[in-house]
């Protein structure tokens, strides 16, 4: 019954360059289409996607479990030692007295990245399966909510930048956590990069026509 409003909704796109509206066809794994104005790329049906956002979600989330437990930073200075875990780093970078920041800082860099790497496991498994798991369309959009609330790279760049500071007045030595954290943020990313909410969106539409 949903063909019509469907198709009418789901193959016209808007060039992010030039704003043309594009019908798109039907596309298979691999094709890419590109604006007929301007050449950009409007969107590319990767093949495989649920498979690959399962296994980089899995990966990632171990990367992340890793960086908890294991010291992240060790600072020298004067003979006194101390080491860190990813936690008090996080205290330390957002500044002694400022613990809102440091919360802030603590959920956009391990509890939303965690949250939607549980939802893209989800939403990947529940594709891979034979039937779609209960709430796949509401699981896939708090996920597409959260993603632009995920700053693991840009708490990585905030790392390399205090480094520079702080080595000048102490020695400072990476972690077997922080090491993880580096491996949990590119697998994370390379997850990021298969999802597609068009490409998503078809592959469970087409799950719910086929289940019926
Ligand atoms: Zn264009």
């Amino acid at each position: 019954m949903p063909t019509d409003t469907q198709s009418s909704t789901t193959d016209l796109i808007a060039c992010h360059e030039c704003d043309l509206l594009v019908e798109l066809p039907q596309m298979r794994a691999g094709e890419k289409a590109l604006c007929p104005r301007c050449d950009y790329l409007l969107t590319a049906v990767k093949p495989d996607v649920e498979r690959r956002i399962f296994a980089f979600s899995l990966t990632s989330l171990l990367f992340l479990l890793f960086a908890s437990v294991f010291p992240f930073l060790g600072f020298s200075a004067k003979g006194q030692e101390r080491v860190v875990s990813l936690g008090q780093s996080v205290s330390i970078l957002a500044d002694e007295g400022s613990t809102l920041l440091a919360i802030v800082v603590l959920l956009s860099i391990v509890a939303i990245p965690s949250l939607a790497l549980i939802c893209a496991s989800y939403v990947s498994a529940s594709l891979i399966s034979d039937r779609l798991f209960p709430a796949t369309h509401r699981v896939l959009r708090f996920l597409l909510l959260m993603l632009p609330w995920s700053m693991a790279e840009i708490f990585l760049i905030g790392i390399l930048i205090s480094y520079i500071k702080i080595s000048a007045m102490a020695d400072v030595a990476f972690g077997l956590s922080f090491w993880s954290y580096v491996l949990f943020s590119v697998s994370m990313t390379a997850m990021v990069l298969h999802i597609d909410k068009r490409q998503l969106w078809t592959l469970i539409a087409a799950k719910v026509d086929h289940g019926h």
